[in-house]
């Protein structure tokens, strides 16, 4: 399960990216309505996945890449606090916060404190592609929201056989 904020913000750029109609079209297609969704109610995996998919299927999979981005950064309440912050600060509570959004996998963040460096390690959080590089995309956002110059590479992935997702955060 995870939040309806993340599936709002999915559908919100569907339409900031292809236009109103292509948002039409993914709800009809996935059978949810955005307006009904509600930001902290827990809604299935499912939906989650049907969007990621529409979009792969008929946008290539590299969009998923800006629609992670773009989620991150507006995420409602999210956005407003990680502006504030640090990237340090925000890995400190990525855990926290994943927990909170999404019922399902664990997280768990090596960062270096001395080398500007960070490994985030997701278990059990993407089924399928879509979803991996969708948080490629919101890592660099979360890397923009905090204004922290760097860069955010996928070292390793659990659905193309490794025993996790790995993510490796550098910056300035
Ligand atoms: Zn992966």
């Amino acid at each position: 399960m995870l939040k309806g904020g993340v599936l709002k913000g999915y559908f919100d750029f569907i339409r900031a990216e292809y236009g109103q109609e292509a948002m039409e079209e993914c709800q009809e297609h996935t059978r949810i309505s955005s307006k009904d969704l509600v930001d902290r109610e827990f809604y299935s995996t499912e939906k989650n996945i049907a969007i990621l998919t529409w979009i792969s299927d008929k946008y290539g999979m590299h969009e998923l890449q800006k629609a992670g981005n773009y989620t991150a950064k507006n995420l409602g309440g999210l956005a407003h606090i990680v502006r504030f912050a640090n990237i340090k600060f925000f890995l400190r509570k990525a855990k926290e916060n994943y927990e909170d959004t999404f019922s399902f996998g664990k997280v768990s963040v090596l960062t270096d404190e001395a080398g500007k460096s960070a490994n985030v390690i997701f278990k059990d959080c993407n089924v399928i592609e879509e979803s991996c590089i969708a948080w490629l995309g919101a890592f660099e956002g979360f890397m923009e929201v905090t204004r922290t110059k760097g860069s955010v590479e996928k070292v390793k992935c659990q659905v193309k056989g490794d025993e996790y997702c790995e993510y490796r955060l550098k910056w300035e």
